[in-house]
């Protein structure tokens, strides 16, 4: 099973990514030359349309540069061109394994996963005056503020 991912899909993933900033670019320079005021429409296409046909053009780019990116990411069977599950699993096994290395990096992040990492067992004071759990290290109870 190989692991690793093929140069053609890292080319469709990069290649989409390009098509996708440039669909954008193109999508945003219509607003822009719009708020300009200044009509150098005929740089792109010709014709009063341009203004129209701009942001479509834009939009084409970022819907075909999001699919190729999605192919090269998770395979032709595994994006759900072709209708294959098992090549589907072995497309997506490096793509999930990156995701799921992913987010196993962030959770890591998180007090939630260190807390449940933590064997230490969390000490709390009991507070004589008002009964109130207070942490191991403080000095005054939060709840009625005597010293502890
Ligand atoms: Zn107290």
């Amino acid at each position: 099973m190989t692991r690793e991912i093929s140069p053609n899909r890292k080319g469709a993933y990069y290649g989409g990514t390009a098509l996708v900033i440039f669909g954008v670019l193109l999508f945003a320079s219509t607003f822009v030359t719009f708020a300009a005021g200044f009509g150098d429409s005929h740089h792109f296409a010709p014709g009063p349309s341009s203004m129209m046909l701009r942001p479509l053009v834009g939009m084409g780019f970022i819907v075909v540069g999001g699919i190729l990116r999605s192919i090269g990411a998770r395979g032709l069977a595994g994006s759900g061109v072709l209708l294959d599950p098992s090549q589907a699993r072995k497309d997506l096994e490096p793509y999930t394994r990156m995701a799921g290395g992913m987010l196993q990096d962030a959770l890591e992040e998180t007090d939630l996963t260190k807390a449940k990492g933590d064997a230490e067992p969390v000490v709390m004071i009991k507070c004589r005056a008002c009964g109130k759990l207070n942490e191991e290290d403080s000095k005054f109870c939060q709840e009625c503020g005597k010293a502890l």
